[in-house]
């Protein structure tokens, strides 16, 4: 009976992606609580600082949205993520990116090629493509991975800048536009190492602006945070 619920359920998705629990009415993924806690978490106004800005801090709830859109095959999610943050949406970040110098040029950091084939899609450019819609600007794929980066999640920071470092190079038009801001957009913001490779292969004579907007940020104390916050979760079923 259990797996005909589970499909059930799976069929006409009444099951909550953010806290599993089974609601009637879905917007499409999460139920009403969620949404709201969704929206708190944005207006936390958690970000990186200097030019990043993060959407929303890294959380339980946005934890597992991300996953759903990284490696849950639902590219829609960023869309979902963007529409819903409150941060963007007449938030800080909305008002910094309408006082950068226009129009913006939304730059997705690209996937290799290889997960770009076995995902289907870049969760980079997806972000992008939301922000360009929300705030209003264009999605510009000026930047190629140049090596293959193992998984980031397995190294130590110094590894993890080592490895990227010199991943990434310029992809530029013939003409380049003489005004303008470029974002680059990642999906997720740790150490900041992936966005500062990406920026420094724009090289510094590049005669734009550069900022970076990421979906989520992990700050570093984030990890316990979560550890203790899930632990509290199983220990409420
Ligand atoms: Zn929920």
């Amino acid at each position: 009976m259990r797996w005909f619920e589970n499909v059930g359920r799976f069929v006409f998705g009444t099951e909550c992606l953010g806290c599993g629990g089974v609601a009637e009415r879905l917007d499409p993924w999460l139920c009403p609580d969620c949404i709201k806690e969704l929206e708190r978490e944005s207006k936390a106004g958690v970000s990186p600082g200097g030019d990043a800005y993060s959407l929303f801090p890294m959380r339980p709830l946005t934890r597992r949205l991300v996953h759903a859109l990284k490696y849950g095959g639902i590219p829609g999610m960023a869309t979902y993520l963007v529409r819903h943050s409150s941060a963007v949406r007449g938030g800080f970040i909305g008002e910094e990116l309408s006082m950068f110098p226009k129009p913006l040029y939304f730059v997705p950091v690209p996937l290799h090629r290889a997960r770009l084939r076995e995902r289907g899609y870049n969760q980079a450019e997806k972000i992008a493509s939301a922000l360009a819609v929300v705030v209003g600007g264009r999605v510009c794929r000026w930047l190629r991975r140049k090596t293959f980066v193992v998984s980031q999640t397995k190294l130590s920071k110094e590894a993890r800048e080592r490895n990227v470092s010199d991943a990434f190079e310029c992809a530029l038009p013939k003409e380049l536009p003489v005004r303008g801001t470029v974002v680059v957009v990642d999906d997720v913001f740790t150490t900041g190492a992936t966005t500062s490779a990406c920026i420094a292969a724009f090289g510094h004579d590049f005669p734009l602006p550069i900022k970076v907007c990421t979906l989520i940020y992990d700050e570093p104390a984030s990890v316990t945070a979560d550890y203790v916050a899930d632990c509290r979760m199983e220990w409420n079923l």
